[in-house]
This record gives C-alpha cells, structure tokens and sequence, in this order.
C-alpha cells in the first residue's frame, strides 16, 4: 500500500492510517497522504491491474491495505458517452460526452466511496458500518456492506425516495427514517456511530476514506480520452466529496507527468438548495448553511450542509482552483435536462443526475462555456430509483385496427 497517513487539511496535524474522521486537533477535514513517487512507479493509471475487480484495479492510489479487504461489486469502468445529438439540440459549441455513472451496480456512483469506505472499515476492524443519506448512499453502502459480510445501519431524512430505501432494505440494512431533513438524520449517524461501536461512512468528507473512491473517474478518464484531459468537467455536488475527488484524481496524474492540464470543475446544484453556487456568485470565501426551504426533484443532491459547511467551502474552493465555477438550475431546467438525457442519449436517469448535462446548455447559452471545448458531465443517479415520475398512461388499443390512427 502507498497510502501513508492522514493529513489535517486546516491545520496539518498528522495521523497514522486508521479509524479516524475529522481532525482531533481542530475539527478540519482529513485527507489520506500517498509516496507518489513508490505509487506511480509502475505508472498504475496507464497499466491498471485488471486482474483486481472494480476500481480496486487502481489499488495503488488506494488507502487499503490488505487485498481481502478490498470489497468490490465491479463498480467503475462506466461508459464515456459522445452524445452530439444532445449539444445539437441545444446549440451547444462544445463536445460533449457523458460519463455514465448510474450504470454502477446499485445505480449511482456512489458505490465508488462507498467500496472504498466500507473496505477501510473492515480493514479497521469492525463488522457493522452506518450512514446518513439522502438515498443512493445508503443503497450503495447496504449492497457493499452485504457483499463484504458486514452489518448495514441506514438513517435517512423524511423526504427520501420510497425506492431508494426498498433497494436498501433489499440489501438486508436496517433502516431508519428521520424526522425532518438531512441534518438530522446525519446527527443520528454520528450519534450511533459512537455509541454502538460501527464505522460511519456517511459519503461526505467525514470519514476520509470514501472520498479517494470518488478520485476514480479521473483515472478512467485519462484511459478514455486517451491522455487528454477534459476542458470542463461538471459534476451535480451536494458537500461536493465527488468533483473534489475528481479534481485531486487529475492533481495526482498532473504532478506524475500523465497529464499535461488540469480541467476546470463545474459543480452543478438545484437552484431549491444551492449554497455552493450562492457563495461562488457573492465572491464569498465561506460557504454557509443553506436556510431556506428545500423542495426539488433532485433529491440526491439537495443538502442544507447543516453541521458541516465547511464541507461546501473545500468544494468552492476546489471549483475556484481549477477556474471552475459554481452554477445552479432551476425546477423547469432539471426536468428539461432529465428528458433530454433520457430521449435524446438512451440513459435512464434520476433529475440529480442529468443536471450536469442541463449545466452545460445554460453556461454555453450564458456565453461562458469555450467553442470547441470538451465537456464532460457526469451523470450521477440511475432512473429505476426515481419514483417522482409523472409517467403517462399507456395509449389504449382496442384493435389493430386503431394502430394506424394512433401512431
Ligand atoms: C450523492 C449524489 C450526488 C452528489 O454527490 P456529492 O459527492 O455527495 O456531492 C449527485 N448525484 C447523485 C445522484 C447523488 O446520489
Ligand atoms: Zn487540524
């Protein structure tokens, strides 16, 4: 294993690998330090070891030690996308590709940080893990939980998709509703997690393992655009633990010489529940704790940041590092996205998951996206999971007769 240690990202503290969240100096967010220099020895991205399942082929920019711990469900390895269909409907310049994330094993990209997560808790020695989600974590952390013998505790906020929890359940975690929003289900979480011994791999940037997972896609990227590295990449954020790990997955291939360019992250939000693009447009260097009422059907990313807004401000400032920006869409624009990425590429999505794709038509009509330009939008949350849909009836056939009149 190349990871070496857990380095404070506010004050610098070091900790040794092992079963830690935030920093216990100063509360900062945590991050896992590699000997880059042993890692990409064997240059790793572009020799990945595919005899290992899943994103463990890239177990070398992984924190995980033992081979046995290292849980996989085959996740990863999703589709790069051309969809120029899709930027002709929109008058879109740029070209772009959809990196199709719902095809993970239990629809999200969420089973990246999550693998990682639920391996690092069983390296550390425990057999149950718990979570806090607005529903495609705690999906994915039941799926991954169940396929490495452990244990699954899930609280989840009032609002979450019915699905999203039956998948849950399905897995055989014990679920748990809680009254009112996100910040309180997360509160649970913490709660049980100190109380009852389990892991907490809420995929925010408490515990600093899951995060690495979310490095992933870069790697994959590079193999699929064959070293060049994407002009944008925009990515639907709720703390933003996925663009901040895509973002680090390109610093590393920058510093090894794969790459010649850093991208810039987009990191998209619904305009119900969008502190991170409020702060990035009030020029502010904090992101603050989102106050107002949430209702959108992009569910998987609506998040208050109630407890941890520090969380938000690492993302803002990871957008602005790499000239990115922060842009929000609002309810007609979600729906507008979801039924183009569904009609006009074929991919079957939830609203949080097209919205990336939605980001791009607004920022090129609003002249900020380079003519040309690659794009990439990660398409995060399968549509299965959807049940908000207000699907037609299916047209009524008495006879064939009717067909032709009909079609
Ligand atoms: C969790 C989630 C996101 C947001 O990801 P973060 O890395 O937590 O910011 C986006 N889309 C979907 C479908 C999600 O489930
Ligand atoms: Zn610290």
């Amino acid at each position: 294993m190349n990871a070496t240690r857990l380095v404070c990202r506010s004050c610098g503290a070091e900790y040794p690998l092992g079963q830690f969240y935030h920093c216990v100096k100063c509360d900062g967010i945590l991050e896992v330090h590699y000997d880059y220099a042993r890692a990409f020895r064997a240059n790793p991205i572009a020799n990945p070891d595919v005899s290992k399942p899943g994103i463990w082929k890239y177990a070398d920019l992984l924190p995980i030690r033992d081979a046995a711990n290292m849980v996989s469900l085959g996740e990863g390895d999703t589709p790069l996308i051309p969809v120029p269909r899709l930027a002709d409907l929109w008058r879109c310049g740029v070209d772009l590709r959809i990196k199709a994330e719902s095809l993970n094993p239990s629809g999200s990209f969420k089973d990246r940080p999550t693998a990682v997560g639920v391996a690092a808790a069983k390296e550390n020695g425990f057999d149950r893990v718990v979570l806090s989600s607005s529903g495609n974590a705690s999906a994915s952390a039941a799926a991954y939980a169940a396929r490495a013998g452990m244990d699954c505790v899930v609280f989840v906020p009032e609002a979450t998709d019915p699905n999203k929890v039956a998948q849950a359940q399905a897995y055989g975690a014990r679920v748990f509703k809680v009254k009112g929003g996100f910040p309180n289900s997360y509160a649970a979480a913490l709660e049980c997690a100190q109380k009852h011994g389990m892991a907490n791999v809420t995929s925010t940037f408490l515990y600093p393992y899951t995060m690495e997972g979310d490095k992933t896609p870069a790697y994959e990227l590079y193999a699929q655009m064959r070293g060049r590295t994407p002009d944008y990449i925009l990515v639907p954020i709720s703390a933003g633990p996925l663009l901040v790990g895509i973002f680090k997955g390109f610093e590393e291939m920058h510093a090894a010489g794969l790459v010649r360019r850093l991208p810039a992250m987009i990191g998209v939000q619904a305009r119900a529940c969008e502190p991170i693009t409020r702060a990035f447009e009030n020029g502010d260097e904090k992101v603050a704790i989102w106050r107002e009422k949430v209702e959108t059907s992009a569910g998987g990313i609506s998040d208050p940041l109630v407890g941890y807004p520090e969380d938000g401000t690492l993302t803002l400032r990871t957008i602005r590092r790499s000239n990115g920006m922060a842009v929000s869409l609002d309810e007609a624009e979600i729906l507008e996205a979801l039924a183009a990425v569904e009609k006009k590429v074929g991919l079957y999505c939830e609203p949080s998951g097209a919205i990336a794709a939605g980001a791009v038509r607004k920022l090129w009509d609003q002249g900020r996206l380079a003519q040309d330009s690659v794009a990439v939008a990660v398409v995060t949350g399968h549509g299965f999971k959807f049940s908000g849909r207000s699907a037609e009836p299916p047209i009524q056939l008495e006879d064939l007769g009717d067909l032709a009149s009909k079609l």
